[in-house]
């Protein structure tokens, strides 16, 4: 039989009547072995009883059971509990909120992946475009050299035709 300390709160431990007679050799309605754990609210603090192992899981299993003759704790002690039930609340719920952003923060980190995935292949294709430009440009550079070259002829001609004309 597994002991288990819990400072959970069962729901239903409030309005359970403790009954005598069980041990702990019976089954739970799940026909599990159940566990024994300690109530922590406000009515029964400090009293332990036998659980279903699926007590807080949501499953519909009523096995409950106190311990005959266990005592409501009192005092300073059943202050101390008290303040410890509200942390333990309290940290839950931080819990939970810190779970829901680390979610979000998980999603969003997902979407700038995607956005930079996208940034990468569109950077792909301007550089494969700037390549082809520059092949482009090589080639009409490469029609243009001859062009070139006779234009300076022509010029370089002229020049020495003026140049002779003037000398006449
Ligand atoms: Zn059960």
């Amino acid at each position: 039989m597994e002991v288990v300390e819990s400072i959970s709160i069962p729901s239903i431990s409030d309005g359970a009547s403790a009954s005598g007679g069980q041990t702990t050799e019976s089954k739970c309605e799940c026909g599990l072995a159940p566990v024994l754990r300690t109530a922590l609210t406000f009515q029964n603090m400090g009293r332990r009883f036998w659980g279903c192992p699926n007590f807080l899981t949501g499953k519909p299993c009523k096995f409950f059971h106190f311990i005959p003759g266990d005592k409501v704790i009192e005092g300073r002690v059943r202050d101390l509990l008290l303040r410890l039930k509200d942390k333990q609340l309290r940290f839950q719920s931080e819990n939970e909120r810190l779970k829901k952003e680390n979610a979000d923060l998980i999603k969003e980190n997902a979407d700038l992946m995607k956005e930079r995935a996208d940034l990468i292949k569109g950077n792909d294709d301007l550089m494969k475009e700037n390549a082809g430009l520059l092949v482009e440009n090589g080639n009409l550079l490469h029609e243009n050299g001859p062009f070139r070259v006779s234009s300076l002829a022509v010029v370089a001609s002229l020049v020495v035709s003026l140049y002779l004309w003037r000398l006449k």
